[in-house]
């Protein structure tokens, strides 16, 4: 077989969207999957439209997913020799053609066609006039008049166009610049992109790009239009349904396998599985399971993913994300080895960076005010006396280990005639200022004894004051 080579050609008109990056994963799935290639380029002919800003965001995003590309980045502005030389061969070859129609003239055909009940179309005028090449002519394509043309969609089966509906449209504009569809075959003829996977949307396009292969005589790729990522009301994904874009994920805490895993997802399938590893989409995903019907965003599921991948990425990993969050919320994360200890305690609790961030504030950050309810609930009764008690049972240890830990409260237990759960109550208030934390031992692990009895101290110096 054929080395497979796809691409993904984005036009820098905005950030990259949920759907675009969902394009790109397959392309990309695909030729990791075959050991093919990947080619990464830049539709930017639409000059009042492409920004360089967009450019680098997409690039960035890419990059923040890991999907790299083997060839590229190509811009478009930068191959208009390319475009304007197979111009050329298609009009010395008899499949295009210079036209003089102007604008009046073709509106006139438009209203023709349209008051006889046909679709407004090119009516072929110029079609056989050989004309040369004058100032502000046109090329058109001189596309087949009867007859169908087909797509044979990896995706959606057998799709038919009926030539007789298709009409000679422009390659080359009058101002000499090449048209988007005579751009994108360009393009893929000349990179040797022999699979094209993307959005439906495009699917209209698709007859026009085959024709000139057809003209040209070379092998058709192969095609596979994905359905649009739709929204939670069913309509297709637009900015109203809320976050869409890659980078908005990211800056939500969201990991780059998850968001890989929660893309594939919204249109490739493998049995019922959910959850993928990065290597297991590289091993798996193949084109046959992509599904014909549109896929949801719903992103509590992509949460929800999130949280798993969460839990199998290694701590000393989840560092990198983390420590930029950290250091912005003005927190001394210097030590790696509590950095580290601290994650682990934080990883079942975290759906999101920013989640496992904001809990991880407590042990790097002095407590300024204790959750109110939490006093309340916790400071009050015999707080105190198990606190300081506590405080001099943990000042003999010589190990913060979970045994020594779970020993010394144990003794204030028995003194005490308390349940586990009494004796922890106001000391997880005083150690975290809230009364839901991470595991008791694994908490004060991550702390210290220092740092323990420090914080034990200041919850009794704020009882006494409140009496
Ligand atoms: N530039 C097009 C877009 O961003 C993609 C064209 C294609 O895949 O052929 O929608
Ligand atoms: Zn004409």
């Amino acid at each position: 077989m054929d080395t497979i080579i796809t691409r993904f050609p984005p036009s820098p008109t905005g950030y990259l969207h949920v759907g675009g990056a969902r394009t790109a994963l397959f392309n990309w799935l695909y030729a990791r999957h075959t050991g093919g290639r990947f080619i990464l380029r830049i539709e930017d002919t639409d000059a009042a439209r492409s920004t360089q800003a967009s450019v680098d965001a997409i690039f960035e995003s890419l990059e923040w997913l890991g999907i790299d590309w083997d060839d590229g980045p190509y811009f478009q502005t930068q191959r208009y020799d390319l475009y304007r030389e197979y111009i050329k061969k298609l009009i010395d070859a008899g499949h295009a053609y210079y036209c003089t129609c102007s604008p009046e003239d073709i509106e006139a055909m438009r209203e023709k066609a349209m008051a006889s009940g046909g679709k407004p179309k090119y009516d072929g005028t110029c079609r056989e006039k050989n004309l040369p090449e004058t100032p502000n002519a046109v090329v058109r394509l001189k596309a087949p008049l009867t007859g169908t043309t087909v797509i044979e969609d990896v995706v959606k089966g057998h799709i038919a166009f009926q030539n007789a509906e298709l009409d000679d449209y422009i390659i080359q504009r009058s101002d000499g610049s090449p048209t988007y569809n005579l751009a994108v075959a360009v393009d893929d003829i000349t990179m040797g992109v022999n699979t094209i996977l993307r959005g439906d949307d495009h699917v209209n396009n698709t007859p026009k790009q085959m024709m000139i292969y057809k003209a040209l005589g070379i092998d058709l790729p192969l095609y596979g239009h994905l359905p649009m990522v739709l929204g939670s009301d069913k309509t297709r994904l637009s900015k109203r349904h809320g976050a869409m874009s890659v980078s908005e994920f990211r800056d939500m805490g969201i990991l780059p396998d998850a968001m890989l895993n929660y893309l594939v997802r919204l249109g490739w399938s493998h049995g019922d599985q959910e959850f993928f590893t990065r290597n297991e989409l590289i091993e798996k995903f193949n084109i046959e399971h992509i599904g014909r019907s549109a896929g949801v965003f719903d992103q509590n599921k992509l949460f929800a993913l999130n949280a798993e991948h969460i839990k199998v990425t290694a701590p000393r990993d989840l560092m990198v994300p983390l420590k930029p969050l950290l250091k912005q919320r003005d927190c001394d994360v210097a030590d790696d080895e509590k950095l580290e200890k601290a994650i682990v305690t934080l990883v079942p609790r975290s759906k999101t960076l920013i989640e496992m961030a904001d809990g991880a504030l407590f042990y790097f950050k002095d407590i300024e005010a204790y959750d109110e309810k939490a006093v309340e609930k916790c400071f009050s009764g015999q707080a105190a006396e198990i606190m300081t008690a506590l405080s001099g049972e943990l000042a003999g240890l010589d190990s913060f280990d979970e045994k020594s830990l779970e020993d010394a409260f144990k003794k204030v237990m028995e003194n005490m005639s308390l349940g586990f759960g009494k004796v922890a109550n106001p000391v997880r208030v005083a150690l975290s200022g809230k009364n839901v934390s991470p595991g008791m031992f694994e908490m004060m692990g991550v702390l210290g004894k220092e740092e323990t009895l420090k914080r034990l101290e200041a919850a009794l110096t704020f009882i006494s004051a409140l009496t």
